[in-house]
């Protein structure tokens, strides 16, 4: 106990107000012997009996404040991530980062690599997810899809709605290659 000597009814005293939930000063109001009876807080001008200070951190075990949970120092345990956050990556989001004006037109004389952003004719952007081959394993936003890739000049399942570009021998993947004259 760290009383100070100089207590006296009048005189000032630090104590745990309620009111505050704060170790305030109080003055002294009444006494008995040498013991601090009431308090009068100087901030808030409430009394009440002197019940000395509060250590901070039991201060939820005490005279359980019936605030609003605008302070939630007090429930240090809880649990900051709820059970339903769980990480899906939206269709969305997947393509962050991804320079869609880059995506591959989907042919199946076209090879594509995992990450690569496939525009299909038909299902739309896509991401692809895996590679299997000769097979793809691409994301589009209605379903995934498995398609072929890398086929050379021997479409399998080539959607028929787009003029097949004029690719170099065997199947080279040149994107953008069709109007290239030949110059060596
Ligand atoms: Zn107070």
């Amino acid at each position: 106990m760290t009383v100070p000597n100089s207590i006296r009814t009048g005189g000032e005293i630090d104590a745990f107000c309620g009111k505050c939930e704060l170790n305030l000063a109080h003055t002294i109001i009444a006494m008995v012997g040498p013991k601090v009876i009431k308090v009068k807080c100087n901030t808030c001008g409430s009394d009440h009996q002197y019940r000395g200070q509060q250590p901070l951190v039991k201060a939820t075990s005490f005279a359980a404040p019936k605030k609003s949970s605008s302070s939630s120092s007090a429930s240090g345990a809880k649990a900051k991530t709820p059970k339903s956050a769980v990480v899906t990556i939206s269709w969305d989001e997947q393509f962050k980062g991804k320079d869609l004006t880059k995506a591959k037109k989907y042919s199946p004389k076209e090879t594509f690599k995992v990450d690569d952003v496939v525009d299909h004719p038909t299902f739309g952007l896509g991401l692809v997810r895996s590679v299997r081959g000769d097979k793809i394993e691409v994301g589009f936003k209605q379903e995934d899809k498995v398609l072929v890739h890398g086929k050379g000049p021997a479409p399998v399942a080539a959607p028929a709605t787009q003029p097949a570009p004029v690719v170099g021998p065997a199947g080279v993947p040149e994107p953008g290659a069709a109007d290239e004259p030949a110059q060596s």
